[in-house]
Order: C-alpha cells, then sequence, then structure tokens
C-alpha cells in the first residue's frame, strides 16, 4: 500500500519510494550484546541530563554502524520540542550537516516539559537513525515515510528492546502528511 503523497512524486521519486517500501528489516549482527547499551539511553534520559543522554545515544548509535558497516550519524539532544498548529517535532534528521549527518531530538513534551517516556524517545531516536540508514546504508537518494521505512523502524525498535513491544502512540503518529517530505539535502522533519 502506497501512502497518498506517492502519486504527486515523479517518475524517480515514486522509483525511490517503491525502492524504501519493498525494505522491512535492518538486521543488525549480534544486537543481544547491545540491549544494555541501549537500556543506559533510559538510565541517562532518567537522570534528565542533555549532554550524558546525548553521550548515551551517541554510544548505541555508533555500536549500532559498527556493526553494519556504516559511518555514524552526529546526535544532539535539546530540551522542549517546538510545537505549532501542526503538533510537536519529535527528531529531526539533517543529511547535510556535521560530517555524516546530524539528528536532533527533543528530551522534553512541549506542553508540560515531562521528560520523554523511553520507550517512546528511543523509538523516535531509531525513527531518526533510519533515515541515516536510508542514506548511509541502503544508498537511497530520497528518504520516504513508507511502510516498509516503518517496518525497518520496527525491526531496529525489537532488536535493541526485544522484550518491550511497541510503546503507547508508537503507531499514532502524526504530523507527518503535513510535514513535507524532503530531498537528500533537505533535513527530514518527524512529528509523532
Ligand atoms: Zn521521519
Amino acid at each position: 500500500m502506497v501512502h497518498r503523497y506517492y502519486h504527486q512524486l515523479s517518475p524517480w521519486q515514486q522509483r525511490v519510494y517503491r525502492q524504501s517500501d519493498q525494505i522491512t528489516a535492518v538486521p543488525v549482527p549480534g544486537a543481544t550484546a547491545l540491549v544494555e547499551v541501549a537500556l543506559a539511553v533510559g538510565q541517562a534520559l532518567a537522570r534528565g541530563e542533555p549532554r550524558a543522554i546525548a553521550l548515551a545515544c551517541d554510544q548505541l548509535l555508533r555500536r549500532v554502524c559498527g556493526r553494519l558497516g556504516v559511518t555514524p550519524p552526529t546526535v544532539t539532544v535539546l530540551a522542549e520540542r517546538p510545537a505549532g498548529y501542526w503538533g510537536e517535532l519529535h527528531g529531526l534528521y539533517n543529511p547535510g550537516q556535521g560530517p555524516h549527518g546530524t539528528i536532533t531530538v527533543w528530551m522534553r513534551t512541549a506542553k508540560r516539559s515531562r521528560v520523554v517516556a523511553f520507550r517512546t524517545f528511543l523509538r523516535t531516536l531509531l525513527h531518526e537513525f533510519c533515515h541515516h540508514l536510508d542514506f548511509a546504508l541502503l544508498r537511497l537518494s530520497y528518504s520516504f515515510h513508507t511502510t516498509g521505512f516503518y517496518k525497518r523502524e520496527s525491526s531496529l525498535y525489537q532488536q535493541l528492546l526485544p522484550a518491550a513491544g511497541a510503546p503507547s502512540g508508537a503507531t499514532a503518529r502524526r504530523g507527518h502528511a503535513s510535514i513535507p517530505e524532503t530531498t537528500v539535502n533537505v533535513t527530514v522533519a518527524c512529528g509523532n
């Protein structure tokens, strides 16, 4: 099944979209050894210190990238999520920022400035990381929110947090329809 915007894409974009849609998993060799590294993100989040959280995220993504043979992105953790009429921005991926692309995630909700739940936060981090992998691993020239993309995100999540299941709200994504799909040189903005 394709999203509605598929029919507004150019023929080459539709080709990339279909490629993206067909890849449904990202197998990480020896992922079980990384579960503790993923849990360390939650421990840092509980302490509420952005630099410690960024360090834990960086450690996790570096280890995953090492196993996938790709260069890791830079990770930036900021405080309250930006919000507007379109909802809350959970994460960004900018492939043109930093040596190998930059992920930005927010650790607090916009409305009440509460620290984001660990599973939701990890899901957002892995979502942005999947945008990075679209370029760095899959060599796609565009990163679309296809059904295959979300399956890859779930595949990573389940490997790194096997017993967790889906976090609440993970499937109730909104914002993607109102935030335009972007080209390789433009930031990918992701609201959930
Ligand atoms: Zn996204």
